[in-house]
């Protein structure tokens, strides 16, 4: 099933300000409230409604979705099967989101988990030719003895009889002024409206323990520096029954002694001798591919670049495959043999030091008549 545009869902133009995406989705999300509505079908459009409304209103999310518009898990990069495993990976994001904020105040409602983040080094290669691999990341879990509640097995969590529920607590002040009432988070149940009589001894009450556990991870071909991967529903537990947190895996890809990537291209300086810069040759020339035969033609000066072309890095989104671009560095010879020198001064005699080889007046002639104002 294919989504439809989150602009077209609250029908507001791509340019729409804040306040007009917020209008829309105020009107729409009364519209079609699952208390309000009773039609067929007002259940998913109020979802439709919510989802569209969330990515919108969230800066980072919506120049995201404007860049790459919905991201489908099941598509995964390059025609790959990146599907399977542990929920698979969603996205890639060249940036990083920022932490969610605390919204809801209620200490019962359900709340996502935390997301947790995971550098890991890549070799060029790996980063290229993309690879997978497990790891291992330590995370809280659900403390299976007490299926997260924190209490002893056999008990329950009362409702915490300071705050009665509500995770937090009015004091009340009496000051010269008047009366003065303070709202601050229960101290008795670290505002989570619960009281555990007997705690649970695996967890000592907290519902959680950190374990560490491995996950397959599926790096596609393509990815480069700084690039992040989400792998959705791998992050710590949800509270109260909330969704997982994501796993963002942040990559760092070390430099090749050769090769340098810019995007989907690579680069390589390839050094020649002048005499096969001036006669022409066929050399041949490394990729990450393989080696390759290239025809330096006759005459090719310094600093000329040739591109072979799909010899460059697949790209990440599946878009076809980069070039790879070689500049020629003509090395002049250090240590010459006598008979190189005699060689080389017969050559400089019959050219006439002109730098082309070619019979005509010389660029030093040139200089010196201009000197002499002649
Ligand atoms: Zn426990
Ligand atoms: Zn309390």
């Amino acid at each position: 099933m294919s989504k439809r545009d989150y602009y077209e869902v609250l029908g507001v133009s791509k340019n729409a300000t804040k306040d007009e995406i917020k209008k829309a989705y105020r009107k729409l999300s009364k519209k079609y409230h699952p208390d309000i509505n009773k039609e067929e079908g007002a259940d998913e459009k109020f979802k439709e409604v919510k989802e569209a409304y969330e990515t919108l209103s969230d800066e980072q999310k919506r120049s995201h979705y404007d860049q790459f518009g919905h991201t489908d898990p099941n598509q995964g990069f390059g025609g790959g099967d990146f599907g399977g495993g542990f929920g698979g990976f969603e996205d890639i994001f060249n940036t990083f989101f920022g932490g969610g904020g605390s919204r809801r105040r209620d200490p019962n409602a359900p709340r996502q988990g935390a997301d947790l983040q995971y550098t890991m080094t890549l070799s060029f290669e790996d980063a290229v030719f993309g690879k997978e691999t497990d790891i291992e990341i330590p995370r809280e879990e659900n403390c299976e003895t007490c299926n997260g509640s924190g209490a002893k097995p056999g008990t329950k969590p009362q409702t915490c009889s300071h705050c009665q529920g509500t995770g937090q607590l009015n004091i009340e002040q009496n000051t010269p002024f008047g009366r003065i009432v303070n709202r601050r988070v229960c101290n008795y149940c670290s505002g989570t409206g619960k009281e555990i009589k007997d705690k649970c001894s695996t967890c000592g009450g907290t519902g959680k323990v950190k374990k560490r556990r491995k996950i397959h991870v599926k790096i596609p071909a393509g990815i480069d520096d700084g690039q992040q991967l989400r792998v959705s529903g791998q992050g710590e537990p949800g509270i109260n029954g909330g969704p997982s947190g994501d796993l963002y895996v942040v990559f760092h890809v070390r430099s090749h002694e050769f090769f340098e990537r810019d995007g989907d291209d690579i680069y390589c300086e390839m050094p020649i001798t002048f005499v096969q810069a001036a006669l022409g040759d066929e050399v041949e020339v490394p990729t990450l591919h393989g080696k390759v035969k290239l025809k330096v033609p006759a005459g090719t000066q310094t600093g000329t670049k040739f591109r072979l072309k799909g010899k460059g890095v697949p790209n990440v989104r599946g878009y076809g495959v980069g070039d790879q671009h070689i500049i020629v560095r003509i090395i002049t010879p250090t240590k010459l043999t006598d008979r190189q020198k005699q060689l080389l001064q017969e050559f400089a005699e019959i050219s006439g030091n002109s730098p082309r080889g070619e019979q005509e007046e010389g660029f030093f002639s040139k200089v010196k008549r201009a000197f002499k104002g002649e």
